[in-house]
């Protein structure tokens, strides 16, 4: 299993993509701007995306990667979320206003967009791939998610502040390789972090204390033009992790 990183910023400017992550060539976890890495026959090859919750840093190009593809593609895209955030993206986005409804065009029976309900533990088969939700807590209904090829998993916490289930799911994980976890702000901002629903490096090594595995940590989603700082302060919160501060373009083979 190959992932490959398309976007890891909590924000846009310059180089800056916000979240997108390509496992092998038909799978998307997330469809932040990072999408807009894809060339039009590496879009057309995604058949499934797996979002973590309905922020538009994280779904905004699910519109738009449908729309650039629907004369190479016979098939709906399937995108994959919880309840809540299917709900929120029919009501806000895909609502005939800020795009059309493509769960129902160009028909009904084979639309550009199919959604499929997921739900905590129950993991999505495909082939030998096995994708999992896990608890996220975060200011709108989120999961995480365990990318298990057989031979390992990584798993991406998605957008989450300090999470006990979290750690609580990741300790029954063997073969645990690599954990993609977000670092949104700076301990300075615990009040802001504690509101929107984000972690700091405190908050993170309070939840890695709760961690029973080796695992190699890869911080992402860091606030743009605060990435330094923040990173800085991971490295001293967690220095027995060695932390990776993880870089768009960065493949991992599981
Ligand atoms: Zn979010
Ligand atoms: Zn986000």
């Amino acid at each position: 299993m190959n992932i490959a990183v398309l976007g890891c910023y909590g924000g846009i400017g310059g180089a800056r993509r916000t979240t997108a992550l390509l496992l092998d060539d038909d799978v998307l976890v997330d469809a932040g701007t990072g999408v807009g890495e894809l060339d039009l026959d590496q879009m057309a090859r995604v058949e499934h995306v797996f979002l973590t919750h309905s922020h538009l840093d994280h779904c905004a190009f699910i519109p738009l990667l449908a729309d650039a593809v629907a004369f190479l593609r016979k098939r709906p895209l399937l995108v994959h979320a919880l309840p809540q955030t299917i709900a929120a993206l029919r009501e806000n986005l895909l609502n005939g206003v800020l795009w059309p409804d493509y769960t129902a065009l160009p028909t009904a029976e084979v639309p550009y967009i199919r959604f499929v309900p997921v739900a905590l533990g129950d993991t999505v088969r495909l082939g030998r791939r096995r994708i999992t939700p896990l608890p996220a807590r975060h200011a709108v209904p989120a999961v995480g998610y365990r990318l298990d090829s057989g031979e390992g998993s990584f798993v991406y916490s998605g957008d989450t502040t300090d999470c006990e289930e979290f750690w609580v799911a990741l300790n029954r994980i063997d073969k645990l390789r690599y954990l993609m976890i977000e670092t949104t702000l700076l301990n300075e901002n615990a009040g802001a972090a504690a509101r929107s629903g984000h972690m700091t490096a405190e908050l993170l090594a309070q939840g890695l204390a709760r961690l029973q595995r080796p695992v190699q940590l890869l911080i992402t989603h860091m606030e743009p033009g605060r990435e330094d700082a923040i990173f800085a302060e991971v490295c001293a919160a967690c220095a027995g992790y060695q932390p990776a501060r993880l870089e768009q373009g960065r493949q991992f083979e599981v």
